[in-house]
């Protein structure tokens, strides 16, 4: 029997095991909703989010919290996690690959002392997925120490590095992020405040940003508002978080979010806010909506869940199809699957179950198992699909190849006829902001017809949601969003050649 198995080890190397005790908010934190992005930690191939940042001043168990609030950020970045804690006048740290309950455990949270916290999880956009390319990324500087936790791509990054590297300054990293703190650190004896605003007026781009240092917390983000960031306040601390479903899991309250173009420097005395951008058109990235946010979470002024309600709603809309019934492949399209249920009158089942208990790493049978990969994620039930006409409801479909997976394996359970409706117009175009399709070669509709796409993937039908369709369910103004990925109009030009790896020279 032992000749049948291989070992197959999917994603990271795990760092430390996580045989701590699992206290109250731990229970709880894995009692938080399924998003659509956890597929991706059982070895899915959608797309994959930059980082998730998160922060804290003012409070006793900033390490513990900074834990909590990385755990439901969790599917914002899946390859490395790390804390920085600072009691105001030492710093500590602890940062490893892997998953955040992966990463640390209770000695090393004990051993991560202060009142201020700056957490990140990572899933590398520019640098590659190696130890030292983990974040917060920590440098001291004429007597200073600063950490910081960036979300999002730097689109200039390669030619400010280059200015830097002339001017004398060496990288420890291949990370856009250490530019920032660079910047930064070239101008502190001008003071903090005027120091960041010298920073961010030289970088372009997607960032949203948590910078620490011995004393003070500094929440940043770029004028456009690629991705999102938010202000809470818990017993009478801040927390700087990417998505308020982090802030949920602590019980902190939510104050505001983190405009486009503003720093917020939080200390002793206070918040001050610096806008040092003039106003400019915002650009908020549409894909966030739809499908790496957490359902749970309020950005951009929506409810998530909600935003996708009205996306399957107007997917009803605009394809009223006859079918047996509808389905997401979960979670996936789950939100989406129900609007689309609910407007158009087509019942809801799940064809297929998913197992919420497959790991990263799992033995593969070395003879063929007919579609094991997808089966031990996503099995069929042959019940429910025989002989039945199926309408898929899907969030995006980026490279087609798992779809195909998919969809072969409800063929074999009987289906007899699969359409598939997406709550989003094809992705034509790479995204330069902190996504993880840069090159066209990434996606499928970039080189295909949609009949194409339908034929490669092997369905009935194929049906994506209008660009006017997507842009009515988020219920905010149609020039608020970043669309580059399905027209090509980049609010941003990116240096030639960028590429995830465009820093290592
Ligand atoms: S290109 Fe697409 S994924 Fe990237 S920021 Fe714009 S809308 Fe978001």
């Amino acid at each position: 029997m032992a000749n049948d198995l291989r070992f197959r080890i999917f994603g990271l190397r795990l760092e430390e095991s996580s045989e701590w005790g699992i206290g109250e908010k731990m229970k709880r934190a894995t009692e938080q909703p399924a998003t659509s992005n956890e597929q991706q930690m059982t070895n899915d191939h959608g797309p994959k989010e930059a980082c998730g940042v998160f922060g804290v001043f003012g409070h006793d168990d900033a390490a513990k919290l900074t834990y909590f609030g990385l755990y439901a950020l969790q599917h914002r970045g899946q390859e490395s996690a790390g804390i920085v804690t600072s009691t105001g006048r030492s710093i500590h740290e602890h940062k490893g690959m892997g998953l955040v309950p992966e990463v640390f455990n209770e000695p090393i949270l004990d051993g991560l002392h202060g009142h201020m916290a700056v957490g990140h999880v990572r899933y590398s956009t520019t640098g590659s997925s190696i130890p030292k390319n983990a974040q917060p990324f920590v440098v001291s500087y004429a007597g200073k120490t600063l950490a910081i936790a960036h979300n999002g791509n730097l689109t200039n990054a390669r030619q400010v590095r280059r200015d830097l590297e002339r001017k004398g300054s060496i990288f420890q990293t291949t990370m856009d992020s250490e530019i920032i703190v660079h910047l930064l650190a070239r101008n502190l004896e001008r003071g903090i405040d005027e120091a960041i605003v010298r920073a961010v007026s030289q970088i372009q781009g997607a960032y949203s940003c948590v910078l620490m240092t011995e004393d003070i917390l500094i929440a940043f983000r770029d004028p456009n508002g690629f991705r999102p960031l938010c202000l809470g306040m818990l017993n009478g601390g801040y927390i700087v978080a990417s998505e308020t479903c982090a802030l949920d899991l602590i019980d902190a309250q939510y104050l505001r979010d983190i405009e486009p173009g503003e720093i917020l420097i939080i200390g002793k005395g206070g918040l001050n806010s610096i806008r040092p951008f003039s106003q400019r058109e915002h650009t908020f990235c549409i894909f966030e909506l739809i499908y790496f946010a957490r359902p749970d979470s309020n950005i951009f002024g929506q409810n998530v869940y909600a935003v996708r309600k009205r996306l399957g709603k107007k997917l009803a809309e605009e394809y009223p199809l006859e079918a047996d019934f509808a389905m997401p492949f979960p979670d996936s399209g789950n939100y989406a699957a129900i609007g689309f249920c609910q407007a158009s009158g087509v019942p809801m089942e799940m064809g297929v179950i998913r197992n919420h208990y497959v790991g990263r790493t799992f033995i593969e049978p070395a003879q063929s198992m007919r579609d094991f990969g997808v089966k031990v994620k996503l099995n069929p039930v042959r019940e429910i699909l025989n002989q039945k006409r199926v309408v898929i409801v899907e969030d995006s479909i980026i490279r087609g190849t798992t779809s195909n997976m998919r969809i072969k394996t409800l063929r074999g359970a009987g289906a007899k006829e699969i359409h598939m409706v997406v709550s989003c117009p094809p992705h034509r175009y790479p995204c330069y902001y902190g996504i993880d399709f840069s090159t066209k070669g990434e996606l499928i509709a970039c080189k295909h017809t949609v009949e194409e796409v339908k034929n490669f993937i092997g369905l009935d039908s194929l049906c994506y949601l209008s660009l006017p369709g997507m842009l009515e369910a988020t219920g905010l103004k149609e020039n608020g969003f970043c669309l580059a990925c399905f027209d090509g109009k980049y609010p941003i030009q990116p240096e030639e050649d960028f590429s995830k790896l465009c820093l290592e020279y």
